[in-house]
Order: C-alpha cells, then sequence, then structure tokens
C-alpha cells in the first residue's frame, strides 16, 4: 500500500495521533518506531539496531524472538490460546503454578495469576486485607497499608496508593485509599556510614511506626533490595531481611514486589533469596514470561489460603480475578522460561555480567560528575552531580546520544541506568558501556 518511507511516515503520524502512549507526554513525543527484536537488539521499521539497554522496560531475559520461547508459545497455540480460569484450569497453566510453587521462597506454594505488575499487587493487598477479616483470629481494623516514598507498584489505583512517587501519585491523592508511608530506604544520603548503621537507620522509623500503627495495618510493601522506578535505589545488606522481621514480630503481612527485581535481575532468583526473606505474598511479572506475553503471579502461602476455604456459600473466595488470568500461552512462555533458567545456567552469567558492570563503574566513579555509582545483579546505576540540572538534563542527553550510537536507555533527568536482558552476550554488554561512557564523555567533556 505505501513505500517503505511513506508508511514509515504514515506509521509515524497514526502513532503521534491514535496510539496513547505509557507514561508519555504526547504533546511532543518523538515517535521511535520498532519493527521487530532480534537478541538482545530491537530493530527500527526504517532498519537501525538498537542494543537494549533496559530490556524492554525490565522484562526481557533471554532476548528478542528466542526461537524457544516462540515455540513453546505456538506449541501451545495449536491446542487452545486461551481458556478460563474460572472455575476451571488448563494443564500448561496448572504444570506453571506447579513449577512456581517449587521454586518459590519456603512455602509460598499458591499462586494467582494476573496479567500485569500491578494486578498481581493488587491481588496481595486484597488479600492481605480480606485475611484479616476471616482469619481464625479476625483483625478487622486492620485496613492500612505501610508504603515507602519513592515506590513504584504500578498504577491501578491500589498499587499508585502504596506508591511514593510525587509525579504519579499527587494529582489522583483525593481518590487513592490513605496509607502509611515511610522514606525510602535510600542508603545515600547516609553514604558516611557502615552499610550497617545504614541499616539500623534507615529501619528506626520503620520501627516506631510498627510499635503505633500495627494493629491498623494489614501489611507493608517493598520492592526487595532495589526500588527501580525510583531510579536503582539499593537498600543496604540487612535492611530487607530487617524489615521482614519487624513486620513478622508486630503481625503484620509482608508483600515482597518482585516484579521488576525477581526473575535473576539481582543475581538471585528472586531478590528475597539474598536475606532469606520469606514474604507472605510474593508478586511476580515482567521476567515471568521473559517479557513475551503478559502473565503475572501473587504466590502465598497455606496460612493464608486456608482463611480463604469454606463452602460456596461461606462469601470466604477471593472477589478478584482478570479475563485472561492463567492464559495458557503466556503460561507455556512462562514455563519455558524456567526451563531456559535450569538449562542455560542464567543465574551464573549474571553474576559474571555484574563484575563487568562493577569494573565499569569503578571506571566512572573517577569522573567528577558521577555519583552513587552502584550495581546489583544486571542493573548498575549512577547519578550525576548538579551539571545534570541544566536543559535538557544530562540524563536525557546521554540517553540521546547513546541512542544515535545504537544503545537505547531508558532516559533519566540526573541519572543513568542499564538493566539489559540477562542474557546479553559479554561483548554486547560491553560495547554498550563503552557508549554510555562515550556519551557521557561527549556530554561532559
Ligand atoms: N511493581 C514494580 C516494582 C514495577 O517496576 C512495575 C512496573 N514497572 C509494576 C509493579 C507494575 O507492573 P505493570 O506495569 O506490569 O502493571
Amino acid at each position: 500500500m505505501y513505500s517503505p518511507i511513506e508508511s514509515l511516515k504514515q506509521l509515524s503520524q497514526w502513532d503521534r495521533h491514535h496510539h496513547w502512549h505509557a507514561f508519555t507526554q504526547m504533546g511532543d513525543y518523538d515517535p521511535l518506531v520498532i519493527s521487530r527484536g532480534e537478541g538482545c537488539w530491537l530493530v527500527t521499521a526504517d532498519g537501525r539496531r538498537l542494543l537494549d539497554g533496559a530490556s524492554s522496560m525490565w522484562c526481557n531475559v533471554f532476548g528478542h524472538a528466542n526461537p524457544r520461547i516462540n515455540a513453546a508459545i505456538i506449541q501451545q497455540l495449536s491446542q487452545i490460546a486461551h481458556c478460563t480460569s474460572l472455575g476451571m484450569g488448563h494443564t500448561t497453566t496448572i504444570k506453571l503454578a506447579k513449577r512456581l510453587a517449587d521454586i518459590a521462597p519456603g512455602g509460598l506454594e499458591h499462586v494467582f495469576f494476573g496479567s500485569d505488575g500491578s494486578s498481581a499487587i493488587e491481588v496481595a493487598l486484597k488479600m492481605a486485607f480480606q485475611y484479616w477479616q476471616q482469619c481464625p483470629e479476625p483483625q478487622p481494623h486492620k485496613t492500612k497499608y505501610l508504603s515507602f516514598g519513592a515506590a513504584y507498584h504500578g498504577d491501578t489505583l491500589g498499587a499508585a496508593a502504596v506508591g511514593g512517587i510525587g509525579k504519579f501519585r499527587s494529582l489522583f491523592q483525593p481518590i487513592l485509599m490513605e496509607t502509611i508511608q515511610v522514606a525510602s530506604p535510600d542508603p545515600r544520603p547516609l553514604a558516611h556510614l557502615t552499610e550497617a548503621e545504614q541499616t539500623s537507620k534507615l529501619l528506626e522509623p520503620i520501627r516506631e511506626v510498627f510499635a503505633k500503627h500495627a494493629d491498623e495495618l494489614a501489611a507493608v510493601v517493598i520492592e526487595p533490595l532495589v526500588q527501580c522506578a525510583a531510579g536503582m535505589v539499593m537498600q543496604p545488606t540487612g535492611f530487607l531481611s530487617g524489615l521482614a522481621k519487624l513486620a513478622r514480630e508486630h503481625n503484620v503481612l509482608f508483600i515482597a514486589d518482585e516484579v521488576a527485581v525477581g526473575y535473576g535481575k539481582t543475581g538471585s532468583m528472586f531478590a528475597c533469596n539474598h536475606e532469606q526473606v520469606v514474604p507472605d505474598f510474593l508478586c511476580l511479572g515482567k521476567g515471568i514470561t521473559s517479557g513475551y506475553l503478559p502473565l503475572s503471579a501473587t504466590i502465598t502461602h497455606s496460612c493464608i489460603w486456608d482463611a480463604f476455604l469454606g463452602d460456596r456459600n461461606s462469601g470466604r473466595a477471593l472477589y478478584h480475578g482478570h479475563t485472561f488470568s492463567g492464559n495458557p500461552a503466556a503460561a507455556a512462555a512462562a514455563i519455558e522460561v524456567l526451563d531456559m533458567f535450569d538449562e542455560l545456567g542464567t543465574l551464573d552469567g549474571v553474576r559474571e555480567r555484574e563484575v563487568i558492570l562493577r569494573e565499569w563503574l569503578d571506571q566512572l566513579s573517577q569522573r567528577r560528575e558521577v555519583r552513587h555509582p552502584r550495581v546489583k545483579g544486571i542493573i548498575a546505576a549512577f547519578d550525576l552531580d548538579e551539571s545534570a540540572m541544566v536543559t535538557p538534563p544530562i540524563g536525557y542527553r546521554v540517553a540521546r546520544r547513546a541512542l544515535e550510537q545504537g544503545v537505547w536507555l531508558r532516559p533519566r533527568l540526573d541519572q543513568v541506568y542499564v538493566m539489559p536482558p540477562l542474557a546479553i552476550p559479554l561483548d554486547e554488554l560491553r560495547h554498550m558501556l563503552t557508549v554510555i561512557t562515550e556519551a557521557l564523555e561527549a556530554e561532559v567533556g
């Protein structure tokens, strides 16, 4: 219908006008049109190749268009694409539930499927609330949630209510449920202290909140180890386990939002594994299908599950569900992803990549404008000093320059981060880091 160039022009116009993009000011949106993926590369409609530095928003584990994951999906499609999970199960989805129960931290064995990370959080929030209403010793006044400054748990209203990024939530404040919020567990202002001192300082206000409000708190919700959307804010060692211990002591349920950090991003399958934390709810999304199809999961233990059991007229069931909960095609992708983790030594590979990222940051940190270099698994970030605040901010400029050189980074104001697919080949990872270093040098001299 169109020549390639006309077609791209037309697509860009439609993209700008008809396609309302997430988290994007459409008034100044400059279309970047992707037509396919190849390994860790995105290929644009006009044939440019871009290394995927943010794993397509923290989803992709094994690269794009992976033949194994594609084949698993196609095989499932040849049987059935979708059937409901309301009152029935599907062989593939059932097997996935069992696989997840097998790998989740101790005793987490009941899996509720959704389609997005936000819905995984909504489910955990509702399960926690309902648990306290109908557990053996009900505590109906436990109706609030403890959340963290700078946290991000998604954009549906419940998930947004436990979020802490002002820009995303302040407008919606009047329609969000009330929460109790403590400051972000951000060690950067405490850089002069030892890690153990940082941990105890960051736990102090939480201890106070628990002492005062435990009887009204249903649950605490946190992104374990790394608050990603906050700007890759990395918690000091011991903070996560300290928080889990306090929650347990005060009878407050613990929701671990591993939508972003789960599936090996931190070097362990789940971030909670680093500190032997077993949450009451483990929320997964993104990497669960390597980002191939939408799927999320909320996994809990028998103590919660038992409180929802009763006869069909008891009113104790969880009245929550999504049409595509447990979609078999997505479940087939998720099973293949787990097989690949087992067979390809993916987690060992992350640790190898972490060393490369650390060496890169060590070198970069000799530059005056680079602040707070930090790395955990495949996630590496640094801040940029005041020079970042000129217009446009340096984080944007570095991302723009990297894009010109074929590396896609998610632009941020005063910061640069990478979170590539876990299986990125080492030479491609090194290439990505070189491009970023050169972009920074070109921007700040
Ligand atoms: N939790 C965390 C930690 C996230 O990073 C995100 C998405 N970036 C979500 C929840 C929400 O997931 P989704 O966008 O799939 O709803």
